[in-house]
Parts: structure tokens; C-alpha cells; sequence
């Protein structure tokens, strides 16, 4: 999934949330409009994962794939090795 910049509609590089609402008005910002738009008004900001998820073409059609299978695909779709990412959080890449 992709997010678009909400000012612009260039791709999303960060999501901005405001502490002070839910967190389902997180708001979607690119490089550029994130300065002006999130951190001048004191907004927290975080960097949106790349949009691509190239790691799904490595991982068997037919669904069935443990953890490791998933990790696996992951370090292949980003150029690194299972090793080096497995001590993360998954979910951090998905
Ligand atoms: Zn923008």
C-alpha cells in the first residue's frame, strides 16, 4: 500500500499524528510538505515504510509460508540478507 502527500498527492513519505487526535486522522505528507505542514506545527512524524512491497512476489501463491519464508522474501525483495533483519520487528516491514 502507498500512501499520496495530502497536499500535494506526490507519494507519502511520512505520517505525521497529531498527540492530541486518534490515530486514524494520522495525516500523509511528502518530503517536501512535511516541514511546513507536520514538524513546524509540532506534529510527530514518522517515516513511511518504501511503498513498495516487493516482498509478496516471494512468497509461494498459494499463501502457505512460515515466519521465516516471509523473512526470507523480505531481505530478498530489499537487497539484504534474513540474517541482518530477523532481529527486528516483523511488522515494521509489512
Ligand atoms: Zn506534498
Amino acid at each position: 500500500m502507498s500512501y499520496k502527500c495530502d497536499d500535494c498527492f506526490a507519494t507519502a513519505t511520512y505520517i505525521a499524528s497529531n498527540p492530541k487526535k486518534p490515530s486514524w486522522v494520522d495525516e500523509y505528507y511528502c518530503d517536501h510538505c512535511v516541514k511546513v505542514n507536520a514538524l513546524d506545527c509540532g506534529l510527530t512524524v514518522t517515516a513511511v515504510h518504501p511503498p513498495s512491497k516487493g516482498y509478496m512476489q516471494h512468497l509461494p501463491a498459494d499463501g502457505n509460508f512460515t515466519e521465516d519464508d516471509l523473512w526470507e522474501a523480505i531481505a530478498e525483495a530489499n537487497g539484504v540478507d534474513a540474517s541482518e533483519i530477523m532481529d527486528g520487528d516483523l511488522v515494521e516491514w509489512l
